[in-house]
């Protein structure tokens, strides 16, 4: 009968039926152990419920899976303690065991193996076909490597998590994105010296199922890593331009900006797909922009194909965290680009020499190209007013609004006031 105990031993000891790189380093330790003991055969056997599984293996022996009854080593799990067979053949509790009768194990030395939970998942052993004495030395060294060999299982068993981690994530935010629990949240954008809303950016949030809602350094990044974020920026779009026509009843002239991952430009069609989302609400593409969030993988020969396609269709192209690296210069040049955005990295400088100096750089260079600016992360008035005079033309910060759900925007267009009327 399986005890709870063992039950949760077996779970455990699935933890460590890796081929990974960590099964290198026990391959090392076992040929190290055999070596250093003078026996022929040292193994490190794992043992679920029922069986035995040997995960690494120096010397003879199939190594195949057996019944639990059918190894030594099963000894040592169920005490927990070493165990020294000096002669297999002549301990009655051994001599009838298959691979004691083959004349596979004469001597054999187990130590047992503890798991991070604490449950002994299986042994390492040592093994020679011929009887004989055993060293207490031997012994004592037999446990100092399972200590290592401890260690090793620790690391194997991490990974594995974490691997288990990464796929359950990623399924998570996958089912995240088909039931539309992702969605756009709004942060104006203001003409500077006005103070007047021109547009949005819609910033996605996931509204977990746990009653969280989670910002996009949670879940950005993992979608970046595969091409959920393709159909995560097309979710974001469409609600987002399903806002704008709403908010285009109260003000036609307000805008909506859009961030897209360099991952779309990889996709063979993916103007077509943007343009028709924007098309299918209602709304015109001259009223949006997109701001090309991720560049560390962009393939500019395919970005400035797509990106001038969506250019011709009237979208506008907005080079987003404009500052944070030098790359975005590059991009200025070979992409058919109608805007920056100035990060917050820059932003937060202001009234420093560098910061100033950075800012004047970067509207002197957009203005020569004839592009407009816009600088993130704005808190403060006084850096409001410094930005406008270095030649900044609109502006984002929490001096305005943090991003707010659509419903606040609503509200925020049917109460009058001169906020939100162009
Ligand atoms: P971003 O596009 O550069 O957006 C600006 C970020 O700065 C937003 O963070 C915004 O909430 C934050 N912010 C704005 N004003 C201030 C301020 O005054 N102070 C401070 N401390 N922060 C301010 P958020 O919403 O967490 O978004 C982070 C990033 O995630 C975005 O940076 C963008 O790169 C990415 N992201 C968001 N939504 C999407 C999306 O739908 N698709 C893609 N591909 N990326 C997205
Ligand atoms: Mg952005
Ligand atoms: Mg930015």
């Amino acid at each position: 009968m399986t005890t709870e105990k063992q039950r949760l031993q077996g779970r455990s000891a699935a933890h460590y039926f890796d081929d990974g790189p960590a099964s290198a380093r026990l391959q090392t330790t076992v040929a190290l152990t055999a070596r250093t003991l003078g026996f022929p055969t040292a193994m490190i056997n794992i043992l679920d419920t029922t069986t035995r599984h040997t995960i690494n293996l120096i010397g003879a022996g199939g190594g195949v899976p057996l019944a639990r009854e059918e190894v030594l080593c099963d000894v040592v799990v169920n005490s927990g303690r070493p165990l020294e067979v000096p002669d297999a053949r002549a301990d009655p509790r051994f001599a009838d065991l298959p691979s004691v009768v083959r004349g596979e194990i004469g001597c054999y030395i187990g130590v047992p193996l503890a798991g991070r939970e604490s449950f002994i998942v299986g042994a390492l052993c040592v093994i020679d076909p011929r009887p004989h004495d055993i060293d207490p030395d031997v012994a004592n060294r037999l446990m100092e490597f399972g200590r290592i060999v401890e260690d090793q299982l620790d690391l194997v068993r991490r990974l594995d998590e974490q691997r288990i981690d990464g796929e359950l994530a990623v399924a998570e935010l996958a089912e995240a994105i088909a039931q539309e629990q992702i969605v756009p949240w709004y942060q104006p954008i203001v003409d500077l010296p006005s103070g007047r809303t021109v547009g949005f950016e819609a910033l996605a949030r996931w509204q977990h199922p746990s009653g969280e809602m989670h910002d996009p350094r949670r879940f950005v990044p993992l979608a970046e890593d595969t091409d959920l974020i393709v159909d995560l920026d097309l979710l974001v779009m469409r609600r987002a331009v399903a806002d704008l026509r709403r908010w285009q009843e109260i003000n036609p002239d307000l805008r909506v900006n859009v961030n897209l991952s360099s991952r779309h430009f990889n996709i063979d069609e993916s103007a077509a797909a943007i343009n028709d989302a924007v098309l299918k609400a209602g709304v015109s593409p001259e009223a949006v922009d997109l701001e090309i969030t991720e560049t560390t993988r962009l393939n500019p020969v395919r970005a400035a194909q797509v990106l001038g396609e969506l250019r011709e269709a009237g979208f506008g192209v907005w080079l987003d965290d404009f500052g944070t690296g030098w790359s975005a210069l590059d991009y200025l040049l070979r992409l058919p680009v109608s805007g920056v955005k100035i990060d917050r990295a820059v932003s937060i400088a202001l009234g420093s020499r560098l910061g100033n100096a950075l800012t004047r750089a970067v509207t002197g260079l957009a203005s020569e190209l004839q592009l407009v600016t816009t600088i993130e992360g704005i808190e403060k008035p006084e850096h409001a007013a410094l930005a406008y005079e270095l030649g900044c033309n609109y502006a984002q910060g929490y001096l305005w609004s943090p991003p707010q759900p659509a419903g606040a925007v609503d509200d925020a267009l049917n109460t009058p006031g001169p906020t939100h009327r162009a």
